[in-house]
């Protein structure tokens, strides 16, 4: 008989002292090469308070009460990070893998519970190695999508990822959480194009996909990186992108709306997958951001034909090649050159609570004047939609849907004593037979 165990999201608890600190930097110290002070920071460097804000996206977990990290440590080779793993799990540390920072809920940075954790922040971890014959790449899990997306394009603009459009997003978040960009339609998820990846595991070894076997590797195409191990780096298929692709962002006003909104829901899934239109509903307008992957002529004909309701006119929209329109969609970049997906500057942050959805099903008009009037009333109303996500398997069910149990499953077998555990973390799924 096969019993089920799940062991549930139980916060672990150690009883961390200083003593149990000193220890741990002495166990990273006897373990990595490094000199110390490159790739430590406590709170009494001068560098740490900067090195912890650098990629926190939301203020809401930027403020003097958010739980803080004992001390980030900041990799710079493969070995490194699996220092930090063993001596995390030896002193009964929690771990937060911080890649871009861009956590909703601010997980990869702090924990919501008075427990010690640090922080191993991959920020240095970036090299990208383009390989031009096989139209792949190798990326870190540090990099961002702009530099990513900037370097497969530099070494041949036919090549391009599909990612999200957030251009300061970290690799390793984006894809291990799925990813989802304006190239979505045509190329699927950034995950879907994934072919490899190196993992340093519980135990600190580096695990490929060979070794690594195929039910670990679709966990972590989706099932969120943090639960299983660190990513360090991924191997990825690039896409072909034409030479000239076409964008619009077009705004209408909010009068007529849901006739828009439900026109193009009921046509979208039967136009070209070179179109994809998003749209960005504010309390006054209403706008419709898209990419094209093709010329302008061939847009105008294609939304003339499907969607006349729009009104797109060849005015409305500008040709350029897919790296710009990179730039174009990342929405703190819009009008500056290329260059500047790898600069690195810091981007304007913001306080905010984030929930998605994925419809399969169209949306009754009614429903979406209900969203539009919603729209309206949040300007006036933030505090009205707060989501308490402390709700374990029920939000385990609610997201992962029929992926949760095998992802539980996966865990068990990967980490069954749950060490890489957060808030949202899948909680391991042990099966055992008994007679
Ligand atoms: C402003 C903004 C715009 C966004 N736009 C898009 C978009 O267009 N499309 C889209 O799909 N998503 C979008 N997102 C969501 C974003 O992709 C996810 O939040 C993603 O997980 C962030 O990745 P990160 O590396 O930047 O974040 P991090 O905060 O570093 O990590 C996010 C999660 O992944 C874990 N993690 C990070 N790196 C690793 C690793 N190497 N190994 C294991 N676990 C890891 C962290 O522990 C954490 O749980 C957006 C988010 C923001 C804030």
């Amino acid at each position: 008989m096969l019993i089920a165990l799940f062991i549930l999201s139980t916060i672990p608890l150690p009883f961390c002292t200083s003593t149990i600190f000193n220890q741990f930097v002495n166990c990273i110290s006897n373990t990595t090469s490094a000199n110390l002070s490159q790739i430590l920071l406590t709170p009494n460097d001068t560098s740490y308070s900067t090195i912890l804000q650098s990629s926190i996206q939301n203020l809401r977990f930027d403020t003097p009460t958010t739980p803080k990290p004992l001390a980030i440590i900041t990799p710079l080779s493969y070995s490194h990070v699996q220092s930090t793993v063993i001596c995390t799990v030896q002193f009964g540390l929690n771990i937060r893998t911080r890649s871009g920072g861009h956590d909703y809920e601010g997980l990869s940075y702090t924990s919501l519970h008075n427990i010690p954790f640090i922080i191993l922040d991959l920020n240095q971890l970036r090299s990208i190695s383009v390989d031009s014959k096989a139209n792949t790449a190798w990326v870190e899990s540090g990099a961002t999508l702009g530099e990513l997306s900037y370097w497969v394009s530099k070494k041949n603009n036919l090549f391009g990822f599909p990612a999200g459009e957030c251009t300061s997003v970290g690799v390793g978040g984006q894809i291990s959480g799925g990813g989802f960009g304006m190239m979505a339609r045509k190329y699927g998820l950034s995950a879907d194009n994934v072919i490899d990846a190196r993992v340093v595991d519980v135990n600190g070894r580096i695990l490929d996909r060979d070794s690594m076997g195929e039910d670990l590797f679709w966990a972590i195409r989706g099932g969120g990186g943090a639960s299983f191990g660190v990513v360090v780096s991924w191997k990825i298929n690039l896409v072909y992108v034409p030479p000239i692709v076409t964008v619009f962002s077009l705004s209408k006003t909010i009068e007529g709306g849901t006739q828009l909104i439900n026109k193009w829901q009921h046509i979208a899934h039967n136009v070209t997958h070179d179109l994809f239109i998003n749209l960005v509903i504010t309390p006054v307008q209403l706008t419709f951001n898209s990419l094209f992957l093709g010329t302008a002529d061939d847009l105008v004909k294609t939304v003339g034909d499907e969607f006349p309701e729009l009104g797109l006119e060849k005015k409305d929209c500008i040709e350029m090649s897919w790296i710009e329109s990179v730039v174009y969609h990342s929405v703190n970049l819009r009008g500056e050159s290329i260059e500047a997906l790898v600069e690195r500057r810091p981007m304007p942050k913001a306080y905010f609570k984030v929930k998605s959805d994925y419809v399969k099903k169209v949306i009754p008009e009614e429903a979406l004047e209900e969203i539009l009037k919603w729209d309206l009333d949040l300007g006036t109303n933030c505090n009205a939609w707060g989501t308490s996500y402390g709700q374990g398997m029920r939000w385990g069910r609610r997201y992962f849907k029929g992926n949760f149990k095998r992802l539980a499953m996966v865990k068990g077998v990967v980490d069954p004593t749950n060490f890489f555990w957060n808030e949202q973390s899948i909680p391991p799924l042990v099966l055992s037979s008994s007679y």
